[in-house]
């Protein structure tokens, strides 16, 4: 099948191609951003291979629709960025990667924990200075500690996993609780529990129209003082304006990102000689108990293998007028 990628990067171009050896797809890689300013650049493919930051509404599926292209494959989990009752209005399919590697996204969830609660990012400076005071640098133990984590499907139940092992109390809130992690002591409570009793707060569940700004003003204050909040999943589960009210007053001690709201206009670029325009992100820079990082939770030479796999032979199967998993197949609830 003839496929166009858009948002291409070096290592999608270096892992598709590699995993395309055993599916024999016509395929071609552009830079540019899938929008509807951008549907043009599509010549004669059948499919369009698009990534998180990809603007997939109504107005570029019609123009999808009008196009020789046929399916449209998200190469990550969440589907946020795309109109599902459009693209179905229109006779678009539209498949995904329902799990790559949820270790690789869990794992650095903890990576964030642990550096924000060592200060490991302002340690390494520090040395590397020849300043060897720990002044500023003092922890805690999450051995004790209490975590509250809000979506416990495949990443947030090897979080909870995690800090388990780690000695931690696991709160938990999910609509739909998980047996498995209620067999390791994982305990499922309201989300107002998870607000009031929890040291750490971390987000795995998906963005949605109920999940928007889940963490907002009403909801931080709610929190323990100084509050730990972790958000991997999406950036407007957080109302980033309120978030940095609770950082300038203290009641969240610690801040760590791999998403933002406003990331497609950041993300995944080299902007280091550009001057940056968003002030809210800017800010959020400043704070010295604030990690980010540019959405790479993803980023494992393991998942890259298993995206590519998924995608090309999900479009495999498309061509071939099989069906598709369930939970590959993106449809209107
Ligand atoms: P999943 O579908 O396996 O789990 C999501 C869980 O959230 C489910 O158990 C679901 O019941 C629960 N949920 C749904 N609505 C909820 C609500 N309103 N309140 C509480 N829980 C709710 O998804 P996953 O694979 O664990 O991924 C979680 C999120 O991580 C994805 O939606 C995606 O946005 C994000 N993600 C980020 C990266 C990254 O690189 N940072 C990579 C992959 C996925």
């Amino acid at each position: 099948m003839k496929i166009i990628f858009f948002s291409s990067k070096r290592y999608d171009e270096e892992y598709f191609a590699l995993s395309n050896k055993n599916y024999k797809h016509d395929i071609r890689f552009i830079e540019s951003k899938l929008t509807c300013d951008t549907v043009n650049l599509i010549n004669g493919e059948s499919a369009v291979c698009v990534f998180v930051n990809d603007i997939i509404d109504r107005k570029t599926l019609l123009l999808l629709s009008k196009s020789t292209v046929r399916l449209v494959a998200l190469r990550c989990a969440g589907f946020n960025n795309i109109d599902i009752n459009a693209a179905n209005e229109l006779g678009l399919k539209v498949v995904r990667v329902p799990a790559y590697s949820p270790y690789a996204v869990a794992e650095h969830t903890v990576c964030l924990m642990l550096s924000l609660n060592r200060k490991i990012y302002r340690a390494y400076n520090r040395v590397r200075d020849g300043n060897f005071s720990l002044d500023g640098l003092l922890g805690f133990d999450f051995s004790g500690k209490t975590i509250g984590i809000i979506g416990t499907g495949k990443i947030g139940l090897i979080v909870a996993r995690i800090m388990s092992a780690m000695g931690m109390r696991v709160l938990a809130y999910d609509l739909a609780p998980s047996q498995e992690c209620m067999g390791f002591g994982v305990e499922y409570v309201s989300i107002e529990q998870i607000f009031r009793a929890s040291n750490v707060i971390s987000l795995h569940c998906p963005l949605n129209s109920e999940t928007r700004h889940l963490v907002d003003k009403e909801a931080i204050e709610k929190m323990r003082d100084g509050v730990m909040l972790i958000n991997t999943s999406r950036g407007e589960l957080l109302d980033s304006c309120a978030v940095i009210n609770a950082l300038k007053s203290k009641k969240i001690g610690y801040l760590g990102l791999d998403v933002y709201e406003q990331e497609s206009e950041l993300f995944f670029k080299d902007l280091s000689s550009e001057i940056i325009q968003d002030d809210i992100f800017e800010r959020l820079l400043t704070f010295p108990n604030v990690l980010i990082t540019a959405h790479q939770g993803f980023f494992t030479a393991n998942a890259l293998e298993n995206i590519a796999d998924t995608t090309l032979k999900s479009i495999k199967q498309f061509s071939d007028g099989l069906d598709l998993p369930d939970d590959v197949l993106v449809s209107t609830p």
